[in-house]
């Protein structure tokens, strides 16, 4: 499909995507807008001046009312915008409502509600097995009959580009006979892929795995920043607490579902066969690879497609139990990490918990540095991005 907007080669925003963020354009209220090439589309005049129904939620300074409408409305909103962008007459209509990226501050797209975090990849569960428990199984027993996760901390997400104030707290070294207290010294990242929960669900109703599309949005990168010597001496037995709520970055465009279904894959084989809850007639997973750059150098590529939990059933065994989903949930992947070395999604695993350290310019690097910049993209094919979640690491 082509638009009669100018594209730029490798744009991640080509005319099919359509991502969702907010943006801030000088002293201007914060409103909705989509991104396509270099350009933000300003929806709420555009959408004013073609007299479409709920054209003011485009002015609100997030996402939600938005995303509450459900997928009728999402889907028609996406087809409105399709047309607009490849039907050259719309050229004079829209044309006035394009601000360059340039000119503008994305926010936080969506105000966050619940968040819950993951551990949906068997590679990522298997590497952090063998590191924190080397006596064990890597996978422990319930791993491949649930998708295992925690609730996170909602408030304390941050848009892509806030910096990441190094977290101070308890930490004890194996050997030592008492925990001290300090900044962390083994500041990590987790590269995730988040799901964004439009439609809210009914308390004491689960959601079943075929109605994952009725309930989510769409998708945003995260980086979820982690204090590995934080975690190793808290996390048992309740699981993880201050090692990870002090921040988590999110993407400022909202990838929606209708624009990925070109990346849809089959999930892989689940062996053992899970509870019934969990099966569904066309499970599937996304074709997503993420590349990672430490200082603009790239370390890491992990592939998405892999990842043995779809996102219906971490959907349908949240809300198992009867709890719900509402509006803004994130619910994130957990670290995303293939096969191969230079597909491990955290630097705990990139250099084996600092054992073997990767050379970047010529010099060792295991955990995060004061002044460190890790920069996050993802690819679900050409034209077909998720842009970037960034952030600077200052000291504590
Ligand atoms: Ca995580």
């Amino acid at each position: 499909m082509t638009s009669w907007i100018e594209i730029p080669d490798g744009s991640p925003f080509g005319p099919e995507n359509l991502p969702l963020g907010v943006f801030r354009h000088g002293d201007e209220e914060p409103r909705v807008g989509a991104a396509i090439g270099d350009q933000v589309i300003d929806l709420a005049p555009l959408a004013s001046a073609q007299m479409l129904d709920g054209a003011q939620l485009f002015a609100e300074p997030t996402l939600n009312a938005f995303l509450a409408l459900g997928r009728p409305a999402w889907r028609a909103t996406r087809n409105w915008l399709l047309d607009l962008v490849r039907t050259a007459g719309d050229r004079d209509t829209v044309e006035p409502h394009l601000i360059p990226q340039s000119a503008v501050t994305m926010q936080l797209p969506f105000a966050v509600a619940d968040y819950v975090d993951f551990y949906a990849s068997e590679q990522h569960a298997s590497n952090l097995g063998r590191l924190f428990r080397p006596d064990s199984e890597p996978l422990l027993p319930n791993w491949k009959h649930l998708p295992v996760g925690y609730h996170g901390r909602a408030g304390t997400i941050v848009a892509s580009g806030t910096e990441i104030v190094r977290p101070s707290g308890q930490r004890k070294a194996p050997d030592a006979g008492a925990p001290t207290f300090g900044p962390s010294q083994r500041l990590d990242i987790e590269v995730e892929l988040g799901y964004v929960v439009g439609t809210p669900s009914t308390l004491g109703k689960p959601v079943s795995v075929e109605d994952f599309e009725e309930h989510v949005y769409g998708v945003v990168l995260v980086n979820d920043w982690s204090a590995r010597d934080l975690q190793a001496w808290e996390y048992v037995p309740l699981g993880p607490f201050l090692g990870k709520s002090f921040a988590t970055s999110i993407s400022p465009w909202v990838v929606s579902l209708d624009a990925l279904t070109a990346s849809a894959v089959p999930l892989g084989v689940q062996d053992p066969p899970v509870l019934p809850y969990l099966r569904g007639s066309h499970l599937t997973n996304y074709d997503i690879t993420f590349e990672v750059r430490l200082n603009g150098h790239l370390v890491s590529s992990p592939p998405y497609r892999d990842v043995y939990w779809s996102p219906a059933q971490m959907l349908a065994h949240m809300t198992v139990n009867g709890a719900t989903v509402r509006t803004g949930d994130l619910y994130a992947s957990g670290t995303v990490s293939g096969a191969a070395k230079d597909q491990r999604g955290s630097f705990i695993e990139l250099s084996w918990a600092g054992r073997d350290p990767l050379m970047i310019d010529g010099k060792p690097r295991t955990f995060l540095e004061d002044g460190d910049e890790v920069t996050i993209t993802a690819w679900a094919g050409p034209g077909l991005g998720l842009g970037e979640v960034t952030g600077r690491i200052t000291p504590a």
